[in-house]
């Protein structure tokens, strides 16, 4: 980009800025005063992953949340949009851990692969290089925290699956902040240890608000937070709340920050064809971006993306989507399944938590479902399509082993702040890793 280029883009940005300053002015956060007076170049970023969100679980979000379609999701309103490609190194569909390790380290892997190299090096990473270059680190989930799309940002194996050895591999990396679910991987000899190193181990909401800047380790939940609608009475703090706290925790310190939000409970709702959480958890998704956004507006030094690892379920909108029936729904189809599971009449469940009352016909349907998602999926299915959201059929589904349902489609990059510009249009989501490392004035490995 030349100049004068440069010089529109900023202008256009800008005003793009101010508008959003505008609609912003009611969030406050609170940052360290160090944050505000130093004016000696700290550099931030904030990178936010919908994990399975393309254009289209996008689309539903906007469609079922409260108010007009026309009004976009507030994501939608960052200045700078481009989109990316998402391949494996051995695939055209890939899972999060490929994604991610393309997203923290400018490298395509193979499908389960971890930020590691086929001889079994590591690949140093975005947050490992920032890191040794003085930057405050942190990572947010609302998936186990050593769960894919997290563990390829501060981690090494050629096993997603191996959450222990990734939970272990932390105490080797050490982000400053740690929050999400997956407590089941830290066991207390595990947790001494980190404690050693200097982390305050938070093990609720209340600790995590009073933890002081530093290290912090906070696990939520045993293993992934619940999905946004099934939250209310577990305790669990929202991914806003989560997103608020690292940047409280990470501003002012080192150089600047980077940070890691991932919205990871989409992808569940779309293995599980829930339409109803599809949208309810990217709305949090959405709610965490602007709580950061409106934090970063002020401080001025901040690049926020948006992205995806790619989209989950083969998800459409039909004309017969059913947006007041979608809104009615107050539990996930996997919070059904359990009560399920857990004795309740199957279409007493049902009935209890949609308003829909299931015929014999989709009752047999949900019992004879018999893969790794079931019967939350086939739940999920029948719901999603009385109401009018229609999904790859189970069987189509499970024919992309690897994936088990991922989709190899392009998917939306959104950005604002400092050099956003460089993130429109077309790229690989593998340019994105390069392109963060870049503003931040580190290497990443060739
Ligand atoms: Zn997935």
């Amino acid at each position: 980009m030349n100049r004068s280029m440069s010089g529109v883009a900023q202008a256009r940005s800008g005003r793009a800025t101010l508008a959003i300053l505008a609609a912003l002015s009611f969030l406050t956060l609170a940052v360290p005063a160090a944050a505000q007076e130093d004016g000696a170049g700290g550099r931030n970023v904030i990178l936010f992953i919908g994990d399975g969100m393309g254009f289209q679980q996008v689309t539903l979000a906007r469609i079922v949340k409260e108010g007009e379609p026309a009004e976009p999701l507030f994501m939608e309103t960052l200045p700078v949009l481009g989109y990316a490609s998402t391949w494996a190194e051995d695939c055209l569909v890939t899972d999060s851990a490929a994604a991610a390790t393309a997203l923290a380290t400018g490298h395509k892997v193979a499908n389960g692969v971890v930020s590691q190299r086929k001889d079994g090096k590591p690949i140093r990473t975005i947050l490992e290089a920032a890191r040794d270059s003085g930057y405050a680190t942190g990572l947010v989930t609302t998936t186990r925290i050593t769960h894919a799309t997290p563990a390829c940002f501060a981690a090494h194996d050629g096993n997603r699956d191996a959450e222990k050895r990734i939970a272990l591999d932390y105490l080797e990396t050490r982000p400053d902040v740690l929050l999400g679910g997956g407590a089941r991987h830290f066991d207390e000899r595990t947790l001494e240890q980190f404690r050693e190193l200097g982390y305050q181990v938070a093990p609720g909401a209340s600790a995590l608000r009073d933890a002081k800047p530093g290290k912090v380790l906070g696990l939520f939940a045993e293993s992934h937070l619940a999905h946004d609608l099934d939250r209310d009475g577990t305790g669990q703090p929202s991914l806003e709340e989560l997103t608020r706290r690292a940047i409280e925790l990470l501003a002012g310190r080192g150089k600047g920050f980077f940070l890691m939000v991932e919205g990871g409970r989409i992808d569940h709702a779309g293995h599980a064809h829930d339409a109803a959480s599809i949208a309810a958890d990217t709305a949090a998704f959405d709610r965490a971006i602007r709580a950061a956004v409106g934090w970063s507006v002020e401080d001025g030094r901040t690049l926020v993306v948006v992205t995806a690892d790619h989209t989950t379920g083969g998800q459409g909108i039909t004309e017969r989507v059913d947006v007041q029936g979608l809104r009615r729904v107050s539990s996930s189809a996997e919070r059904i399944a359990e009560r399920v599971e857990g004795g309740e009449e199957l279409g007493a469940a049902v009935l209890a938590a949609t308003g829909i009352e299931l015929t014999d016909e989709e009752k047999a349907f949900v019992a004879a479902g018999k893969g790794p998602w079931s019967p939350a999926l086939e739940i999920g299915h029948v719901v999603s399509s009385r109401l009018g959201v229609e999904f790859y059929s189970p069987a189509e589904q499970f024919r992309h082993r690897k994936t088990e349902g991922h989709d190899g489609t392009f998917v939306p990059v959104w950005a604002m702040g400092a050099e956003s510009e460089e993130f429109r249009g077309p790229m690989d989501n593998t340019d994105i890793a390069r392109k963060m490392a870049a503003y931040l004035g580190v290497e990443l490995e060739r």
